[in-house]
């Protein structure tokens, strides 16, 4: 028969599946020999069985009633009894802690007869109707679904009678009284009177405790956090232990180290003569926990003793709550506490300096998600600032810019060496140049996976989305929250985790940890204004030293230019995974393009390329001069071509104004072949269509004229003294027979450098996997290829069927809504799926080739989840963003240990 319901002696802190956290850790507590008040743990189980079924299974009323027993015994008072009443606390306590969103009920055992057994048994009346109006007011709220604000009103409307400020100033009389007021409303609420039966008490709270699993908020926030739905809560029954007996008992928090510094001291919060939420409600005015030390010495060492032990027998900073009880110390909760991201940091590498665990497990207790945070920028904290209004913070950093309505003022302003803060109603794909062109993105809709928000994390940039208080009129270009009204150019900050929006400049400033990473620990150590900050950036240097000793994946970046590259060396990176070489045909060398494409005669293509030829190669000798040493992958021109020509709508009303008017002339000829071209390569689903490696064979002049470029800067470079490294990169492959074509090509020009130059050049010629069918030949293209490298965003479009530009909001919301997804996949790859064609392409490949080298380029390559993921099926390094590089760094770190 299954078994629900375990004593605390029971277990242990490993089962928190089966206990919740919180009963782990009482029986843990237990199992240390430290002082809890006994109790039980009804399994989640249980809660799972309750709520398949709708109700309590019987099993469970038999065993609670058996484990009540043992209380009883144990204590030597009994549930209901007229001389000493057993009272108790009926708490919630899932796997993973969800603050504030299940309910527990204190007192529960009290009724109109058990009152006066308390009163008289405690030699304290005020304290035995205190704790009925708490609990009347509890299991009111929790467990009947009565507003609490009702008990609220009535309490303070008591408080106000008896003119006094806090409910402890209320004497038993008053307190008498409004336990009758409240028995009233729960009766005029709920049309029965409040239950006087104790053990229906129980049943009720703990009924109660499982369908708050369900409840909207405990829903949303597991959707927020990522905790499954089907987990479902554990109950803990304890026997009661009372703060409320008067200023010899009190009840508190307390955490073993500071948990946003990550000092180890006394850091916590007590109440006298309190109980419950008291300390964290905010009531009354707590005292510090050294305080404590004066009112009350011995409890005060007791509780710094099983602080100690706590500490050293999870080796972390814990965070307790306790009472005292008549100058008696009982542990009532512990738990690894929360921390902020630079405490992670600090809190790991002291308990490393104090020998109480290993670099290797100091490691993971970090994360690259908490890095992350540590290197965005921040608002100065003494700046002076307006509030504008407050949206959500999706996308964290500190922006601070000139309000742009459009892409063109974007890329206008920016230009002109502006800063610009994007603002929208809401995103879309078209928006894209705007966002790259700011340093900032604000809208007025859309939640956290929206569009504006994704694409934001994705490239690092601060964004803040569904600012609804903003009235946004693009065409006026104004933005209004009422009575102010800014319109373009005017200033504006927004901070990416608050989600706060002010007006004028907030002064901005690096980080500590940014700037360690980017000018070195000295550059920190030196600038740093104070001793905390100074720990952090040593205990962010040791930690990455660390991961990079223990890293088996390298990591390398996602750069296009010389300056990209530079900056992303200068933060460890270890070459560059995917330069983009189309960004070097925008802009003004469009018309290059456009010339090789409307070219009428070969011969007349060849000259157009003929020209891009030496500029191509001083791309390439900036890029690899960067990287002298280190491996550098170029991947030939990739987008369809429709990219690189004027928009077709655009386009055709020019030339039809210009026919209708009559005008003629050389531009208005080369438009109109334009035109043409235009035409005739539109597509409709141009990301499917003619590009990457079947536009190199389509124009096999393109892919030459980069390759040419590509061995010429090798030898230029080597010339110099220099040691480029380039790996040369198609695109797109889906068949090996592709990949044959394009590397003979190659090969015939690297020949032809080779012989004018008298060099050898035999440069890596490997293609990407970004189809499903080429991770599922991957054994075949291997014989063609010298390296594989996963392009994991495309490779998730053709996976899903998903189109990336278009996902947007509506249809991932609903989908993240209704569970089909739990994340984005193109944020974290989808290991199931995507992962499976990445592990059969490498094993393919190297099913062929022993040893073949893989990497993977692409947003997943700064994704902690996913690094981990690439680590276990072997890929040989990640290339990311510049910006995300020491993440990976880390996380490839904690993947290996
Ligand atoms: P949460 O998960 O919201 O922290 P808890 O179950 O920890 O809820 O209960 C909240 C508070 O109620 C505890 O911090 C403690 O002060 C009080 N409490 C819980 N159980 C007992 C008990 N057996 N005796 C006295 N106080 C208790
Ligand atoms: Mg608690
Ligand atoms: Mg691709």
């Amino acid at each position: 028969m299954a078994r629900y319901v375990y004593k605390f002696s029971e277990g242990d802190r490993d089962q928190r599946d089966l206990l919740g956290g919180k009963g782990a850790n009482l029986a843990e507590m237990v199992k240390l020999g430290l002082p809890v008040p006994p109790g039980f743990t009804i399994t989640t189980d249980a809660c799972r069985a309750y709520l398949t079924e709708g109700k309590v299974p019987p099993e469970v009323r038999v065993e609670v009633t058996r484990r009540l027993r043992d209380i009883e015994d144990e204590i030597g008072r009994t549930l209901g009894d007229s001389e000493e009443p057993l009272l108790l606390s009926v708490r919630s306590g899932a796997k993973f802690s969800m603050p504030g969103m299940m309910e527990t009920v204190l007192n529960v055992g009290l009724n109109d007869d058990t009152v006066h057994s308390l009163a008289e048994f405690a030699d304290d009346e005020r304290f035995a109707w205190d704790s009925y109006r708490r609990l009347i007011q509890m299991f009111g709220k929790t467990v009947l679904d009565i507003d609490g604000e009702r008990f609220s009103e009535a309490l303070e409307a008591r408080k106000a009678a008896a003119g006094v400020r806090s409910d402890v100033e209320l004497d038993a009389e008053q307190l008498k009284a409004l336990v009758k007021e409240y028995k009233e409303l729960v009766e005029t609420e709920t049309g029965s009177p409040f239950p006087q039966t104790p053990r229906k008490q129980v049943d009720m709270a703990i009924e109660a405790v499982f369908r708050s699993w369900n409840t909207e908020r405990a829903v949303l926030y597991r959707r927020r956090e990522r905790i499954p739905d089907e987990l479902g809560t554990a109950v803990n029954v304890q026997a009661m232990v009372f703060g409320n007996l008067g200023e010899t008992s009190g009840t508190g928090v307390c955490f073993t180290r500071d948990p946003s510094s990550g000092h180890s001291g006394v850091y916590g919060d007590y109440l006298p003569n309190a109980q419950g939420e008291d300390v964290v409600a905010g009531i009354r005015n707590t005292l510090a926990l050294a305080d404590l030390k004066d009112r009350d010495r011995g409890a005060y060492r007791e509780l710094r003793t099983a602080m100690r032990r706590l500490e050293t027998h999870y080796r972390d900073l814990c965070d307790i709550e306790f009472t005292i009880e008549h100058g008696k110390l009982w542990m009532l909760q512990t738990r690894v506490g929360k921390r902020t991201a630079a405490a992670a940091f600090r809190v790991a590498t002291q308990l490393v300096d104090e020998q109480l665990i290993t670099m290797d497990e100091a490691l993971e207790r970090v994360s690259g998600e908490q890095l992350g945070q540590l290197l965005f920028p921040q608002f100065d904290k003494d700046a002076a600032r307006q509030r504008l209004a407050t949206g959500m913070g999706a996308s964290p950093g500190a922006a601070v810019g000139e309000v742009v309505f459009d892409n063109a003022s974007a890329q206008a302003r920016k230009e002109a060496g502006a800063d610009v803060v994007l603002v929208r109603r809401e995103t879309s794909p078209e928006d894209l140049p705007g966002m790259v062109a700011a340093v900032g993105v604000l809208t007025a809709r859309g939640g956290k996976t929206s569009h504006a928000a994704v694409v934001a994390r994705g490239m690092g940039m601060c964004a803040v989305v569904g600012a609804e208080d903003l009235q946004i009129d693009v065409a006026a270009k104004t933005i209004t929250v009422g009575e102010t009204t800014l319109g373009e150019g005017d200033t504006i900050s927004i901070d990416g985790k608050t989600g706060e929006i002010y007006v004028g400049a907030v002064d901005v400033i690096d980080s500590p940890v940014m700037t360690y990473i980017a000018e070195g620990v000295e550059a920190a150590r030196a600038k740093a204004e104070d001793d905390d900050t100074r720990d952090l950036v040593d205990a962010v240097h040791r930690m990455l030293e660390h991961a990079d000793e223990r890293r088996r994946l390298r990591v390398r970046t996602n750069a296009d230019t010389g300056e990209d590259a530079q900056r992303a060396r200068d933060r460890g990176a270890e070459g560059i995974g995917l330069c983009r070489t189309e960004h070097q045909f925008l802009g003004e060398r469009r018309e290059y393009i456009e010339r090789v494409i409307l070219a009428e005669s070969d011969e007349a293509r060849e000259t157009a390329m003929a020209e891009l030829l030496p500029l191509q190669r001083a791309d390439f000798v900036e890029l690899l001069e960067v990287m002298d040493g280190l491996p550098t992958t170029i991947r030939l021109i990739d987008p369809p071509l429709h990219e690189f020509l004027p928009d077709l709508t655009e386009l055709s009303v020019r030339v039809a104004l210009a026919q209708e008017r009559g005008e003629s002339g050389p531009e208005v000829e080369r438009d109109i072949t334009l035109l043409e071209a235009v035409r005739h390569t539109h597509e409709q689903n141009p990301m499917l269509g003619l590009r990457g490696v079947r536009l190199g064979l389509k124009y096999p002049g393109l892919f030459a004229l980069q390759i040419r470029a590509i061995a010429e800067a090798v030898v230029e470079l080597r010339g110099q003294g220099k040691d480029p490294q380039p790996e040369i990169m198609v695109p797109l492959v889906g068949s090996r027979r592709e990949m044959h074509l394009v590397r003979e090509q190659a090969k015939e020009i690297l020949a032809e450098v080779a012989e004018s130059s008298g060099q050898r050049l035999d440069l890596p010629i490997g293609c990407m996997i970004e189809l499903p069918r080429a991770a599922l030949t991957a054994d075949r293209i291997a014989h063609e290829a010298d390296f594989f490298s996963f392009g994991t965003n495309d490779l998730t479009q053709t996976t899903w069927g998903f189109s990336r530009d278009d996902v947007e909001t509506e249809f991932f919301a609903a989908y993240l809504e209704n569970g089909v997804l739990t994340i984005s996949p193109f944020e974290t790859l989808d290991a199931l799926g995507v992962g499976e064609l990445v592990r059969q392409g490498v094993e393919g490949g190297r099913a062929t080739a022993t040893g073949l080298k893989t990497g993977v380029c692409g947003e997943h390559g700064g994704d902690p989840e996913s690094i981990h993921f690439f680590h276990d099926v072997g890929l040989d390094y990640v290339s990311c963003s510049p910006f995300r590089v020491p993440v990976a760094r880390l996380e490839a770190g904690r993947a290996a240990v």
